[in-house]
């Protein structure tokens, strides 16, 4: 069959997943917690499943759910959302982002991103038939060189894709890199779709800033956030999208048809746990604090280069000193030969720079991450 996605192939986190399962090795590749969720929460999805919520719950989003997004984005952002008109819940932020991709961009249109870029972007803006820009974030912090994106900007530019705390790097975006971006897209049509799926997983006493926290930027942004990350539940896709009421209509009129809604049972338990146990989310930095502390420790022994990630549940490492194959090729001798699985960076860029960087991640147990680390430390 004729492709419209001919340069995609299985997404890498797919791939090493596999590889690590095949070689029985200590998965510290694709995003994703080796302990389960909060108790409580799993008692509430029970609860809701056993009640009988098992059929369509609204379009948008079960009402209570979208109070609670509503009051927490009040409460942590400043950001007063209307749930009606603002709120939209999604089956993962993966389908979010495709679904604000689809609403604005049209064929011939552009998209800038920023390289390594999460891998769900740029086949989004593919189908919708427009282009993406790619600008490579400046090593080593992986910031943003805005004269690079006043540069890229024309007359189809169409969105502009920013992920803080950034997988796969970990770096966050600062409150004068909100402000730039507000400047240069002002009085533009310029659209911003801000992906902060890890909005509570950042390190160092630092603050998140969301776009939501910004007044200029909200006006003009589809800021997208998960569950999955927060409740360390990934395997629900549950998730939801903040935007402007002229922007949610288009979002939702898309999001109709490409899921409709989201699982029942599971919205109504989330709605009651964000009430209940506010506390999870504003501990979540603390926890994922420690674990990478944990897990840098134990690597402190080893020859991976690195500096401690800011935010997200990953940390790159530099393996230079160790090998000089390329990142795909060690990452693959790691999970075959050794026994532990990374995710490599390269897949992440539209042209890849020949660096020596590989992804772990260490949302895992801590045994999980000493047996890892006892492994690396032979390396
Ligand atoms: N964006 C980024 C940066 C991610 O890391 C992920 C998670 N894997 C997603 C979006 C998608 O999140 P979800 O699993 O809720 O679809
Ligand atoms: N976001 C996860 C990661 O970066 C993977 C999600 C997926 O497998 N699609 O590892």
């Amino acid at each position: 069959m004729r492709s419209k996605l001919p340069n995609v192939g299985t997404t890498i986190f797919t791939v090493m997943s596999t590889m690590a399962q095949d070689h029985g090795a200590i998965n510290l590749s694709q995003g994703f917690p080796d302990f389960d969720c909060p108790a409580r929460l799993r008692e509430l999805v029970a609860q809701y499943l056993d009640d009988k919520k098992n059929q369509y719950p609204p379009m948008t989003g079960i009402p209570s759910l979208r109070a609670a997004i509503a009051q927490k984005v009040l409460d942590l952002y400043g950001c007063s959302a209307d749930m009606d008109q603002e709120v939209t819940v999604t089956s993962g932020a993966t389908e979010a982002i495709f679904d604000a991709i689809q609403a604005s961009v049209s064929a011939g249109e552009e998209v800038i991103v920023f390289d390594p870029a999460y891998d769900c972007y740029d086949p989004a803006v593919t189908l919708a038939g427009g282009r993406t820009i790619h600008i490579p974030l400046s090593l080593p912090k992986f910031t943003i060189d805005w004269d690079r994106v006043k540069a890229a900007i024309s007359a189809r530019t169409r969105m502009i894709i920013i992920n803080t705390p950034h997988n796969p790097s970990g770096a966050i975006m600062s409150k004068e890199d909100l402000n730039i971006l507000a400047q240069i897209t002002r009085d533009t049509e310029i659209l911003i779709l801000s992906d902060e799926v890890y909005e509570h997983m950042v390190f160092d006493g630092q603050q998140h800033e969301s776009v939501l926290r910004h007044e200029e930027l909200r006006q003009r942004s589809f800021a997208i956030f998960s569950f999955g990350k927060t409740y360390h539940a990934t395997g629900w896709k549950l998730a939801y999208c903040v935007a402007p009421p002229s922007m949610t209509a288009e979002f939702r009129k898309v999001h109709q048809f490409v899921t409709f809604t989201s699982t029942s049972f599971i919205q109504y338990a989330v709605a009651d746990f964000m009430q209940e146990c506010p506390q999870h989310a504003a501990e979540l930095s603390l926890f994922y604090q420690e674990k990478r502390d944990t897990f840098n420790h134990l690597l402190g022994e080893s020859r991976l280069q690195f500096s401690p990630s800011h935010g997200t549940y990953f940390q790159l490492v530099d393996y230079s000193e160790i090998s000089s194959l390329p990142d795909f090729e060690f990452a693959s001798y790691l999970t075959k030969e050794k026994g532990v699985a990374a995710i490599p960076l390269s897949p992440f860029y539209k042209e890849a720079p020949n660096n020596t960087l590989i992804r772990f991640c260490f949302c895992k147990d801590d045994a999980t991450l000493h047996a890892a680390a006892k492994i690396l430390c032979t390396l």
